[in-house]
């Protein structure tokens, strides 16, 4: 059972989505995730287009195979899940906090004709309720980082998972320690934390060791922090448009001190303290 602490967690990243997602949308997509610019991100690409060769990447570099049967964990309005189901035309389940998400991305299904086998849930990831097994690739693009607890988070993803399934992490992360961090590094960290509504978050090594403890086989990880450096100056300029600005008038004071927190992002990946994590790996045969 989730505790308090998690409950009141979890009200607070439903609310936070369900206040922002409508103007994301708006501004940016159905993606809610930072785009791929090239190994060095140094490529000329649009914003969109960037988020897109992210799904990509990670699955080119996950070597994934073709998955019949996906849990998107922290889908939002089920950009990856929509889009991995027309490219595996596989059965996806996206699960999010937010119902507004929820709605949103049933929407997009209808729309695509895709209700038939992709669904939407409000449920936790943490205690999500699906029976073990039951995926033959757990993908979580941007929603470890809310995760309260980091154990239980991958232990749930991996029991989730066939024999031979593939799980796929992309997160935020802060850099490898030792050293330990700083004062200063948990103060940017803490300014993050509060803006975007994460209870805090651990290095991609960490990450692996859980993986590992979890019985995670062929695990590899990756640092893509380069290839995102562009994504947050392009949403501190689309944060100033006049759509923008009207929008974040609109959507309270929780949006607008995620739109102030913007700078926070750039000042921790320009210095080195927040990276952005993969870890892949499989399932053992025979493992349960
Ligand atoms: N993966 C999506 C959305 C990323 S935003 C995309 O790339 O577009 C983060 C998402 O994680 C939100 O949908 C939020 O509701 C979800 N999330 C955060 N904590 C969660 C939890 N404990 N259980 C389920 N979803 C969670």
């Amino acid at each position: 059972m989730p505790t308090t602490h998690n409950a009141s967690l979890n009200a607070a990243i439903g609310r936070f989505y369900d206040q922002s997602t409508d103007l994301w949308m708006d501004v940016w997509g159905e993606h809610m995730h930072h785009g791929y610019y090239g190994p060095e991100g140094k490529a000329e690409v649009s914003d969109y287009q960037a988020q897109i060769d992210m799904i990509e990447e990670v699955l080119a570099w996950s070597d994934v195979g073709t998955p019949k049967r996906i849990l998107d964990v922290g889908c939002g309005v089920g950009g990856s899940s929509l889009y991995l189901a027309e490219k595996f035309g596989a059965e996806v389940v996206g699960i999010t906090l937010s119902p507004v998400q929820a709605e949103r991305a049933r929407a997009r299904a209808e729309a695509a004709g895709l209700s038939g086998r992709v669904r939407f849930d409000v449920r936790d990831a943490l205690d999500p309720g699906f029976e073990a097994e039951s995926f033959d690739l757990v993908w979580s693009l941007e929603s470890g980082e809310h995760m309260p607890e980091k154990p239980r988070f991958i232990n749930t993803c991996i029991d989730l998972l066939e024999p031979g399934g593939r799980f796929i992490l992309v997160t935020w992360c802060h850099r490898v320690t030792p050293p330990v961090l700083t004062g200063s590094e948990y103060k940017l960290l803490d300014q993050m934390y509060r803006a975007y509504h994460l209870p805090y978050i651990v290095s991609i090594e960490d990450y692996r060791v859980l993986a590992e403890n979890a019985g995670l086989d062929e695990i590899k990880t990756a640092d893509w922090s380069e290839a995102i450096a562009p994504f947050w100056w392009a949403v501190f300029r689309s944060a100033l448009s006049p759509k923008s600005v009207a929008g974040l008038i609109r959507s309270g004071p929780g949006t607008l001190k995620g739109a102030w927190a913007i700078n926070t992002m750039i000042r921790g990946f320009r210095r080195g303290i927040l990276r952005y994590g993969l870890l892949t790996g499989t399932k053992p045969e025979g493992a349960s």
